[in-house]
Parts: structure tokens; C-alpha cells; sequence
């Protein structure tokens, strides 16, 4: 990979070079604390986690440029949809480490992790769906995490290497908005595992948009596939007389154009609608609870979409390594 992150400065060194943060251009640079501390030269953790993950087929990060647009939601939904399938086992990575808001929307915020002699028991959350979060291991909901990026990167490599996280379909990683010590992190210890690519979250507005491109930015010089953009928050449609308005206008096109100027997919609109937000609070299923709306209709219709992705990714690799994995 690429290891020059969109917010290192102009003489970054790659943050794999043995001068990582040391080097001068690396004084002032806000990756300095994890770039100091992450291996140089090949990290025996990338080996450890991709045979950790060896059974684990599809691998997705879930991405936002900002915070408040509904990644987290998202997150927990695409699980519970790629759940709805069959025999299907699908695993949640909460990697937002200082906002972990998925055990709550999940419904199991509380829930505490065991250990066993494969390593940490995830939580589950359905007989098919587990979950593994910092909130799991904070003492109260309310309790802050103010972390250094080095102790960031080390629970991430413990999430990923030593969570019995067994054979799954899907791992969904669920991010901190923006880029961060997190996303390379992830991107550095999945090296080796491999990941699908990247869903990354908006809103219509171009104050939202102009994050994301800076997103699609950091996937590119991180060689990190993009699945596509979803835009949330979109019309609102009246559950009572079906009509629709548009609460917060696409000043400069929307996603869609967005996505277009940037050559990646765009996945689909999900309409905005207040029950999404209760069920959330009260950590329920919206797929289940508001089966048949427009709003579960367009995210069944994003979920087929980020499947077909996924499916044609791991024949890629597979055609790549000579490797056969099992089907989905
Ligand atoms: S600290 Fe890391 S990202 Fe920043 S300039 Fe140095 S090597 Fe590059």
C-alpha cells in the first residue's frame, strides 16, 4: 500500500520507512504519536491477523468524512440485513474508539466481554450477528476515552488478532468520521487479510460532501477499494399522506454528482425518517420494525448492492493469489 496518509504533510517519509516519526517533517504532524510507535518493516500482526482472519470472507469498512451523518446507523443495519440471510454469520468491529455508539443502537450497550482460551468472546448480538466495541470495556456508557494514538492502534491490533471472532460472511468495521489513527491502523493490520473496500457515508449537503472527497482521497493513496458513497438524510416522506420533502437541500447535486466527478459508485439515497432515530435509541432492528417503508426498501437495495461488490472483490483476489475460498 501506499503510506503517505492525506494529512501528512509534504515531506512525509511513508509512514512504513524507518524514519516514521522521526524524521523532521514529521514534527507538527498530527499522525506523529502512532506513526513513532507503529513496526517498521513487516509487522509480525499482519501475518497473525490474516490468519485470524483466514475464515472471515468479506471484510468492509464503513467511512464517513464527518461525524453526525448516520456511519454508525448505517453500520449496524447493513450487519442486521447481511444477518436476514440464512445460515449466514456476520461480525461488527466498533473501531470508534472515542464515540462507540453501537452497542447502544444495537440494543446491547451493558453487555460485558469474556475471555476464553480462543481469545475475547464477542458479544452477540442475534444467534448470527456478534460485536466486538470499546464500549464493551469502559466501566459507564458515560465514561470518556482520551487515548494517544499508539493505544489506539494496540487495541485495534488486539480487536483484530485476538478476538475468537471464528468463520464469518462479513466483518463490518464500523470508523471514526474523518481519517485518523484508526484508519491507517486498520488499514496497516488488514494488509495482509485483505479488505473488500470501503462504504463510505454522506449527507446531501456540500458542507458533508467536501469531506468525503477528502475520504476518497485517503482510500486512493492507501490503494483502499471504494464500494461506493451512500447518501443518508435524504428526502423526507411523510409516513401519513406519502409526500416527500427535501429537509436538507443538495446545494451542489448530491452524492450522486459527487460520486460521478469522482469516479467511484453511489450506492443509493436512504430517505430520512424519524423512526430510524427512535429505533436506533432504543436499539432495535428498523429493518424488522419498519419493514416495507421507503426507507427500508432503498436500504435492502444499497445491501444487494454492496453484496454484488463484495462477491466480485473476493473472485478478484482469488483470481489474483490462485487462492479459492469458500463461496458466500
Ligand atoms: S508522522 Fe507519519 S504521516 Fe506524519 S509525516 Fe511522519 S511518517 Fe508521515
Amino acid at each position: 500500500m501506499s503510506a503517505v496518509p492525506e494529512n501528512a504533510p509534504d515531506h512525509c517519509p511513508g509512514t512504513d520507512s524507518d524514519a516514521a516519526g522521526k524524521a523532521d517533517a514529521c514534527q507538527g504532524c498530527p499522525n506523529q504519536s502512532i506513526c513513532s510507535v507503529l513496526p517498521k518493516g513487516p509487522d509480525p500482526a499482519v501475518e497473525e491477523i490474516k490468519q485470524k482472519l483466514k475464515n472471515v470472507k468479506h471484510k468492509v469498512l464503513v467511512l464517513s468524512g464527518k461525524g453526525g451523518v448516520g456511519k454508525s446507523t448505517f453500520t449496524a443495519h447493513l450487519a442486521h440485513a447481511l444477518g436476514a440471510h440464512e445460515n449466514s454469520q456476520i461480525g461488527v468491529l466498533d473501531v470508534d474508539i472515542c464515540g462507540p455508539s453501537l452497542p447502544r443502537i444495537m440494543g446491547v450497550d451493558g453487555e460485558t466481554v469474556h475471555q476464553s482460551g480462543s481469545g475475547w468472546s464477542p458479544v452477540y448480538v442475534t444467534d448470527n450477528v456478534s460485536m466486538m466495541s470499546v464500549g464493551f470495556l469502559l466501566g459507564s456508557p458515560e465514561d470518556a476515552v482520551i487515548w494517544r494514538g499508539a493505544k489506539k492502534s494496540g487495541l485495534i491490533k488486539q480487536f483484530l488478532r485476538d478476538v475468537d471472532w471464528e468463520d464469518l460472511d462479513f466483518l463490518v468495521v464500523d470508523t471514526p468520521p474523518g481519517t485518523s489513527d484508526e484508519h491507517l491502523s486498520l488499514v496497516q493490520f488488514l494488509d495482509g487479510a485483505g479488505i473488500d473496500g470501503a462504504i463510505i457515508v454522506t449527507t446531501p449537503q456540500e458542507v458533508a460532501l467536501a469531506d468525503v472527497r477528502k475520504e476518497i482521497s485517503f482510500c486512493r493513496k492507501v490503494s483502499l477499494p471504494v464500494v461506493g458513497v451512500v447518501e443518508n438524510m435524504g428526502d423526507f416522506i411523510c409516513p401519513h399522506c406519502h409526500k416527500s420533502s427535501t429537509i436538507f437541500p443538495p446545494t451542489s447535486g448530491g452524492a450522486v454528482k459527487m460520486a460521478e466527478s469522482q469516479g467511484v459508485n453511489f450506492l443509493g439515497t436512504l430517505p430520512l425518517d424519524p423512526r430510524i432515530a427512535r429505533c436506533c435509541d432504543e436499539g432495535k432492528n428498523f429493518i424488522e420494525e419498519l419493514d416495507g417503508t421507503p426507507a427500508v426498501v432503498a436500504f435492502k437495495d444499497i445491501v444487494n448492492k454492496i453484496v454484488d461488490f463484495c462477491v466480485t472483490a473476493k473472485k478478484n483476489r482469488e483470481q489474483e493469489t490462485g487462492e479459492s475460498m469458500m463461496e458466500i
